[in-house]
């Protein structure tokens, strides 16, 4: 098993393009995200978040939440695997 941590799949905000709206916040079942003071969402807890889901990205009417390739983050696990299984 990998420790979560060492797999970088979260979500990332871009601030230019979000207006707000909260949709990631109320969505997320896992509680990825928190609110700022300065009205805007925050990814409070990024390893929280489930490894390929990019729900909350669809959701976003600005188009202001990305994540990393995905084919990156499976290629990384496969060696984390391999690695672990080695010992
Ligand atoms: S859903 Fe998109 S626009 Fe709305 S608060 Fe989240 S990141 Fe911002
Ligand atoms: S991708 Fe899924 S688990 Fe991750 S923050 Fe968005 S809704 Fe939550």
């Amino acid at each position: 098993m990998i420790p979560r941590e060492k797999i970088p799949w979260f979500p990332t905000v871009d601030y230019q393009k979000c207006t707000g709206c909260r949709t990631c916040v109320d969505s997320c079942p896992h509680g990825v995200y928190g609110w700022d003071e300065g009205e805007k969402p925050r990814v409070a807890h990024p390893y929280e978040c489930v490894v390929g889901c990019r729900y909350c990205a669809n959701l976003c009417p600005s188009e202001a939440i990305s994540f990393p390739p995905l084919e990156e983050i499976r290629k990384l696990m496969r060696e984390l695997e391999a690695s672990s299984r080695k010992g």
